[in-house]
């Protein structure tokens, strides 16, 4: 297919806020490509060149893009600068360069998707010095056949950051529309933008089968490929396969004992809730491998838990849920999270970091066991799985502290003990409830006394002064909108954070992982791609008209980076409304 096809949507895509038109505009899409090509299309429509999980990444830096624009157009470096300072946008930029270029090269070459994807996948393989040519000249091989329109849009890809807003909600609908219209017949009306399908019912479970598909998967390429060659039944039949990693079970939050009872039933299970970060470890006779929630591989980051695991765990193939938390190897006493956070991303002196900063693994959830999915069967059954394969050694590997009651004092006493212990709070399992991938739907939720909090991704930033100048001192705060793949802001915080680090967060920090981001800059106000989240404590959420989501933040305190989280990964607009409308005395 022809890159300039592709360009064309994302052109109508970027012209709509509308969820539905743009479901439709890319349903219709889908329904005229060819299969060869399904893959990269829904890879390419989110801004990307590998499924989420792949450990291959780009990691082009706007300079890299500057440096491929001037070997394509001739332009000097610093005007493209220049420019770019103005829009905050290096695609515009391109686009709008390409427009005037001085060499007349005239667009001579068609572009097609398949060789946007290949170049920029070969960017990945390479690494290290050496390797800066040959990446610019993959990149400006594509700037000097693009037209300016589609500049933009390569650009944008190579630098991950599509800006077109096409969520996940609207990729599944899209598939939805395009793969089964013809038994659900959707009656999509453009005049007034909505829908009006036959038979709801089927399809609500069409939506929820794709849903399903991708939440194993987590790739709509496969997911496409998958509805578009055998349909439900296809879709219906994808299992969890060991050494791929799957979306982790999400829990909402409930305010005290009586509420997580009306929430999971009587009796129900209460584990500990551990501050640390979550890890999937998975075993076949390839080996161990361990996965953050995020579904980033660190096997390598984190020899002990591959070692217990294989030491402790009985079985030959498995998937477990399971929490690391640091401690202190001296004093034996647990950290909180930030202080082995640190290890997650580090690619050096490994084996010391595990000396320095060890981990016990608490496994409080399995998937699947010797080739079985787990899935679908009663937590009760799978906590018994644990506990039936999990040799305990405290402070290596040991399933999750647990209680089962159905008495409310003891479950109280239970959360008292739990917080005693410095954790953060408790769990509370429905017994017979399933393992839901990727959701929020209540079989477990989350018991915490601190104030609410959200996870919010930091979109701009203002240079701090004084004594602080050389800091981005001020963060302006923004959550999630999955419908338009877009970020709503919520505020500003400047609190929260100390001058240096010790535990906890930094201006200097945040300087330091937002400083190679910053897209625009005027005056001290920066604007950054959205990129660092941050968990924000807060007294109160209120309607604002201020801001682009609607919502405000009331004496908010950023408490800790969450690197273990993507952009898309922090909270939606649903769960800030959801939470706003819940408040105390509402
Ligand atoms: P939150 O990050 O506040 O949404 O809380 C959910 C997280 O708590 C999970 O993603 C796990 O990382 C963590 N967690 C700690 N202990 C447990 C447990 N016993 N069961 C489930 N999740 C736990």
């Amino acid at each position: 297919m022809e890159y300039k096809k592709l360009v064309e949507l994302y052109q109508r895509i970027e012209g709509t806020s509308k969820r539905l038109e743009k479901t439709f505009l890319v349903s219709e899409f889908l329904k005229d490509t060819d299969i060869d090509d399904i893959p990269k299309i829904t890879l390419l429509l989110q801004g990307k060149v590998f499924p989420p999980f792949d450990e291959r990444k780009l990691g082009v830096a706007s300079r890299m893009v500057i440096k491929s624009l001037n070997k394509s157009l001739g332009i000097s470096s610093d005007a493209i600068e220049k420019e770019w300072k103005e829009t905050g946008d290096l695609g515009l930029t391109a686009e709008s360069l390409a427009k005037r270029k001085k060499q007349v090269t005239l667009f001579s070459q068609t572009i097609t998707v398949s060789k946007v994807v290949s170049n920029l996948r070969k960017l990945a393989g390479l690494e290290g010095v050496g390797t800066v040519n040959q990446k610019v000249a993959l990149i400006s091989e594509l700037l000097t056949s693009a037209s300016p329109i589609e500049a933009r849009y390569i650009v944008r890809t190579v630098l991950e950051d599509l800006r077109v807003g096409i969520g996940e909600g609207v990729l599944r609908d899209a598939m939805v529309w395009a793969f089964f219209d013809d038994s659900i017949h959707i009656n999509y009306d453009p005049e007034k933008k909505a829908i009006n399908p036959e038979n709801r019912e089927l399809y609500n479970a069409y939506t929820d089968a794709v849903q399903e598909a991708f939440d194993i998967l987590n790739d709509f390429s496969e997911v496409a490929k998958i509805a578009k060659t055998s349909g439900l039944k296809g879709l219906k039949s994808i299992g969890l396969s060991v050494g791929k990693p799957v979306k982790v079970m999400l829990y909402q939050k409930v305010k005290d004992v009586a509420e997580a009872f009306e929430r999971v039933g009587k009796p129900a299970a209460f584990e500990y809730k551990y501050d640390g970060f979550r890890v999937q470890v998975h075993k076949d006779k390839k080996g161990i491998s361990v996965f953050t929630r995020r579904l980033d591989d660190v096997t390598s980051q984190f020899p002990e838990v591959v070692e217990y695991v294989g030491k402790q765990v009985r079985g030959a193939s498995f998937i477990l849920d399971a929490e690391c938390v640091g401690y202190n190897p001296e004093t034996k006493k647990y950290l909180p999270f930030q202080s082995i956070s640190q290890r997650i991303k580090r690619k050096y002196d490994i084996d010391d970091m595990a000396k320095r900063f060890p981990v016990e693994v608490n496994v409080f959830d399995i998937l699947s066991f010797e080739g079985a999915s787990l899935i679908k069967r009663p937590f009760s059954e799978r906590r018994k799985m644990i506990e039936d394969i999990v040799t305990p050694a405290p402070f290596r590997i040991v399933p999750a502290k647990q209680i089962v009651t159905d008495d409310p004092a003891k479950a109280q006493k239970f959360y008292e003990e739990a917080l005693a212990a410095g954790e953060e709070g408790m769990m509370a399992k429905k017994l017979d409830g399933i393992y839901k991938p990727g959701s929020r739907v209540g079989y477990g939720v989350k018991v915490k006394p601190v104030m609410e909090s959200l996870d919010l991704v930091i979109v701009a930033a203002e240079w701090g002064e004084g004594k602080r100048s050389g800091w981005l001192t001020s963060f302006t705060l923004a959550c999630y909108d999955p419908d338009s793949g877009s970020f709503l802001e919520m505020g500003k915080v400047g609190t929260g954070m100390k001058e240096k680090v010790e535990l906890g967060v930094s201006f200097e920090q945040l300087t330091e992982l937002l400083k190679p981001v910053i897209t625009k800059e005027k005056g001290r106000n920066v604007w950054v791609k959205p990129m660092v989240v941050v968990e924000v404590n807060f007294e109160e959420i209120q309607k604002s008209p201020t801001y682009s989501s609607g919502y405000a933040l009331r004496f908010p305190r950023v408490i800790r980076i969450r690197d273990d989280r993507s952009p898309e990964e922090c909270s939606d607009l649903s769960l800030v409304e959801d939470m706003y409308s819940h408040q105390r005395g509402r």
